[in-house]
């Protein structure tokens, strides 16, 4: 671990159903199904592909009786954990549970009453269903609002906190928290307070972050930050946009931070007037077709002679223009030119040797 990584804070370790979240576990990457719950097959769909993105948990929304209904069809036809959302209705949370969801997203802020709160806690400590409190700063309870009707952090944090006091109160011993506000700074300041007051594993993520561009950015900010702070024990990405989208940029996030598993990695330049070749488009064609494989690689593409070679022979395999045509690298090495037509196929094809030299060592997840 770097040096300007912060100590990871150690809570507590919880089990949503065979996931560890917590403790030292590693940072898990999860997301929500943005199909109608009650078409299974959709859903089951959509979960399939975020699991292949390299999602860990994977959540649904129960706005009726007919999605609570659809969930033991659900859990049984995906390997990862599902958690059940709910809000306003604590009978949903109530059918939620009996339907066998390994946790439940409730919201102090939408959830009503204490005595619901109770109903819920008794009944997820007696299946030791996971209870996340799930604070957003658009639906903060009224009495925390600050004078313009902000959700500040602070009131953020402490609604979270009293939260989860009641649920321990009722007997809950898996408990996790978010506290997300739709700006990045709120949003680190409520975690910061949450992790220095309770020891319950955090659920980390910037809410209603915006598009797949914006929204990316943001998040990275947000979570990064925090992480890097040791901050945070499974994240999700909100983006407007598909979730498999969502479990690829955490999953990036992670990477970044080298605090977990990852594929390939491009480590590309920013071209200019010296570029010999298409580095943008070549970049590209290379991230994509890398999409497919699982292990930890990096493969340089570079425009030029100046930091060409240098990053090509720190990579894996590395590419870097030259006159007329490239220079490809393979581990540190100067293998061969290559032409402009065959460079990217020449590539991928030493990206596949270099596995299967290395027989798929490391596989990613
Ligand atoms: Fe420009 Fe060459 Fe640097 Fe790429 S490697 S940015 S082409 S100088």
């Amino acid at each position: 671990m770097s040096h300007v990584m912060a100590k990871r804070k150690s809570t507590k370790r919880i089990m949503l159903g065979d996931v560890a979240i917590g403790g030292g576990a590693p940072i898990t990457v999860q997301s929500m199904t943005n199909t109608d719950t009650a078409d299974v097959e959709a859903t089951l769909a959509q979960l399939s592909e975020m699991r292949c993105a390299g999602c860990d948990i994977g959540r649904v929304a129960v706005p009726d009786g007919s999605a609570a209904e659809a969930l033991p069809r659900i859990i049984a036809g995906t390997d990862m954990p599902v958690v059940a959302d709910v809000h306003f209705d604590h009978k949903l949370a109530l059918a939620a549970i009996q339907m066998g969801a390994a946790g439940i997203r409730i919201n102090p802020g939408t959830i009503g009453s204490r005595l619901h709160l109770k109903d819920i806690a008794k009944q997820a400590a007696g299946r030791g269903v996971v209870l996340r409190v799930g604070v957003n700063s658009g639906s903060l309870e009224r009495r925390l609002l600050g004078p313009e009707g902000r959700a500040e952090a602070a009131a953020l944090a402490e609604s979270a906190m009293e939260g989860a006091a009641l649920l321990e109160g009722f007997g809950v011993e898996q408990i996790k928290i978010s506290v997300k506000a739709s700006d990045v700074p709120r949003t680190i300041e409520a975690y910061r307070i949450v992790s220095e007051k309770c020891g319950w594993p955090l659920h980390v993520g910037v809410t209603e972050a915006g598009t797949l561009w914006a929204g990316t950015i943001k998040s990275a900010v947000g979570i990064g930050a925090l992480l890097a702070a040791g901050i945070g024990d499974t994240i999700r990405v909100s983006l407007t946009a598909s979730p498999v989208e969502e479990v690829r940029v955490g999953r990036r996030i992670l990477a970044a931070l080298d605090l977990g598993p990852h594929g390939p990695e491009v480590i590309s330049c920013p071209t200019c007037a010296r570029a010999e070749i298409d580095v943008i488009e070549l970049a590209c064609k290379v991230e994509e077709a890398l999409e497919a494989y699982r292990v930890p690689l990096r493969v340089a593409v570079m425009g030029c002679a100046v930091n060409g070679p240098g990053e090509a022979r720190e990579a894996d395999i590395g590419i870097t223009g030259g006159k007329g045509g490239a220079l490809l690298f393979v581990e540190g090495e100067m293998v061969r030119r290559v032409s402009t037509e065959s460079m990217l196929d020449e590539l991928i094809a030493e990206v596949q040797r270099l596995i299967e030299r290395r027989g798929g060592e490391g596989e990613g997840r």
